[in-house]
């Protein structure tokens, strides 16, 4: 029995002291030649590699990332078990993240930096934090860690999601029915969905025409759910008053994407959360002992809803 770690030699270097300490009857191996892949049981990677079925008794495929949009589920072994990564790092980043661009758009921070290459010096129009309604788009781990992280600034908060949810301090709506009212109340729009078939180029121009006059948008979910033809036609035609994007397609953008240069857009490079291997080989290590006790990982994959 072996655990396979594919990803890059500084994480590498953490996790396997981390197992040596804490499950030293696993070896660890991060180099395939080195193994029998008959012994491999896990394998921890951000993409499948294309030899996957020669690990006939893989019983866990860990991604590196809380994202599994990377992985042609179909074409895993039904036996295997996909598991998303869900550690303490990742939410503590996104939580950074999305306070960042909240408050960056709350208080206009794209209209001040554009007046300082222009040496402007003039206040512009701020609203106070109980006029402003910030909605989350997908209430998982990260859109749940998120409004409770901006619960303290006063911003009416809600969130929407596949099923029903019960979050203290935001009104949840859920399903295709209660989009439309959902979208209609919030001023700060967050996408923390994952990509699935359903959730591709749902920030389309319809989406973006249903958020009332003046709002904005936080993208850190993954690129191919905005169509960023539309977020640029919203924001130049003055119903959307910016946005801050941390996923795009492609990443990265063209050089002469009108994206990069955007008045009202303020850009990050796919930075918003990174899985931290300190955290991430303690929640690793907990899942295999879930598994080995009989019970589910945390984070497993419901393939037929991708995520
Ligand atoms: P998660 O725990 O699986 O939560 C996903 C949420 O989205 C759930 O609330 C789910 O609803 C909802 N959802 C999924 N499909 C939906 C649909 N069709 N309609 C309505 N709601 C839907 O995921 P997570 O760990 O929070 O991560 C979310 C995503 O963030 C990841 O998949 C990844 O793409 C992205 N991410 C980005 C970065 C970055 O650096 N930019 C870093 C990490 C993750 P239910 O609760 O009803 O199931």
């Amino acid at each position: 029995m072996a655990f396979l770690f594919n990803s890059d030699p500084e994480r590498a270097r953490i996790f396997a002291a981390e197992f040596k300490r804490e499950l030293p009857q696993l070896p660890f191996v991060t180099d395939p030649q080195t193994v029998d892949p008959a012994d491999v049981r896990y394998l921890l990677t951000w993409t499948a590699p294309p030899d996957i079925a020669r690990y006939r008794n893989l019983e866990i495929l860990f991604s590196i990332g809380a994202g599994v949009d990377q992985f042609d589920t179909g074409a895993l072994p039904d036996a295997v078990k996909l598991v998303r990564m869900v550690e303490d790092g990742i939410v503590r980043m996104m939580q950074e993240y999305v306070t960042l661009a909240v408050l960056c758009l709350h208080r206009d921070l794209p209209g001040y930096l554009n007046q300082q290459k222009l040496g402007i010096w003039k206040s512009r129009t701020v609203c106070q934090v109980s006029a402003r309604r910030v909605g989350v788009l997908g209430l998982g781990m990260l859109g749940q860690a998120a409004l409770e992280r901006l619960r303290p600034f006063g911003f009416p908060l809600s969130g929407w999601s596949r099923s029903p949810h019960e979050i203290a301090g935001a009104a949840c709506f859920h399903g295709e029915a209660q989009l439309d009212d959902f979208l209609a109340g919030t001023d700060i729009l967050i996408c923390l969905l994952p990509l699935t078939a359903e959730t591709r180029g749902f920030l389309n121009a319809g989406l973006l025409a249903r958020l009332p006059a003046g709002a904005s948008l936080v993208h850190a979910g993954r690129g191919q759910q905005l169509d960023q033809k539309a977020l640029i036609e919203a924001l130049d035609s003055g119903h959307l008053a910016g946005a801050v994007l941390d996923v795009v397609d492609p990443e990265p953008l063209p050089a002469d994407h009108a994206l990069w240069r955007h008045p009202k857009v303020i850009l990050t490079p796919h930075i918003a959360s990174v899985t931290q291997p300190e955290t991430a080989a303690k929640a690793v290590i907990a899942n295999i002992l879930r598994h080995e006790a009989g019970q589910d990982p945390i984070g497993l994959v419901e393939r037929s809803l991708g995520y």
